[in-house]
């Protein structure tokens, strides 16, 4: 008998959901960063096994959003909720619950699937912290079932995933076994040149930023890709702080995208990025539905 169908992994803001995803599939499908809501869109990552196919959507953070982008995103996360087979809730092993988490339990009542607690980031746990917290979670929300790993490590994933497949529903395989994701190559490239910049800027760079890929081309005679990219920031200053001393920082960004896309695309590329300013880009529906971020 073949399993399918579809897992949402939801909660706070940087408690590893990408990195989770990533390492399920052992590809990086979703970009990472330290910096809470990097992910903006619900991401899917496909699990062929033999008996079972499990298709991961990683969300957006919930958070309070700020700004039309914010509301996308929660738009998402909570559409994830109501569409999906199982919600994996997740959470940090060496903090109690907060008001966020509380918040999530709460929004937990729509979803339409069982709901499982996945204790994450157990590496910088001590066994009491995990211990007291566990309980802590627990008493959140009716769980179905509770797994404790760390995403990072890829340590206790295992159980966590013969859990979810022995919960689905029976169902065909829905992709080819050889696909991990169907987000196209145009859309993981540009989040590569996000997640760059994201590494090297700080406070509200992070989230005032978007790139887009405007034109992908082989080069003629040539075995090498020309791959056109725009980073649409929010003020001038953010420009002149993307573009760095000399183009430095722009420069940085761009060599560690190229060397990640030269992987995704499997040869050479040469990586053309510039800066343009979008007044209140984050607040402009027609941008926001441009970018993917927003449904047409
Ligand atoms: P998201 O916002 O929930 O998608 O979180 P990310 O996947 O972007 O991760 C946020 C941060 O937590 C990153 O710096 C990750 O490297 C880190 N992280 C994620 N999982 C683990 C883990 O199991 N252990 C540790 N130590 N760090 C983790
Ligand atoms: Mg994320």
């Amino acid at each position: 008998m073949h399993r399918s169908g579809f897992v949402a992994l939801v909660g706070r803001p940087n408690v590893g959901k990408s990195t989770l995803l990533n390492s399920i599939v052992g590809e990086k499908i979703a970009i990472v960063s330290s910096k809470p809501q990097t992910t903006r869109t619900a991401i899917r990552a496909i699990l062929t096994r033999d008996e079972s196919q499990l298709i991961f959507i990683d969300t957006p953070g919930l958070h309070k959003p700020r700004h039309e982008l914010g509301s996308s995103m929660i738009r998402a996360a909570r559409a994830a909720l109501r569409e999906t087979d199982i919600v994996c809730f997740i959470v940090e092993a060496f903090c109690k619950p907060g008001p966020g988490d509380r918040h999530i339990a709460s929004l937990l009542q729509e979803a339409a699937g069982q709901v499982i607690l996945v204790v994450n980031k157990i590496d910088l746990a001590t066994p009491e912290q995990l211990a007291s917290n566990n309980v802590l979670y627990r008493g959140l929300f009716p769980f179905a079932g509770c797994f404790a790993l760390s995403a990072l490590r890829k340590e206790g994933l295992a159980p966590l995933l013969d859990a979810l497949a022995e919960r689905l529903p029976e169902g065909p395989r829905y992709y080819p076994p050889e696909m991990v994701t169907d987000q196209p190559e145009r859309f993981i490239a540009a989040e590569i040149i996000r997640e760059k910049i994201i590494h090297l800027t700080r406070e509200e760079i992070p989230h005032a930023i978007a790139v887009v890929i405007e034109q992908i081309s082989p080069r003629e005679g040539r075995d090498l890709i020309d791959l056109r990219a725009e980073i649409f920031v929010e003020r001038e200053s953010q420009a002149g702080i993307i573009i760095g001393k000399g183009g430095l920082l722009l420069k940085k960004a761009g060599s560690a995208a190229r060397r990640e896309i030269e992987v995704l695309f499997g040869g050479q590329v040469y990586l053309d990025l510039r800066v343009k300013v979008k007044r209140g880009w984050r607040n402009r529906e027609r941008m926001l539905r441009e970018l993917g971020y927003k449904e047409p």
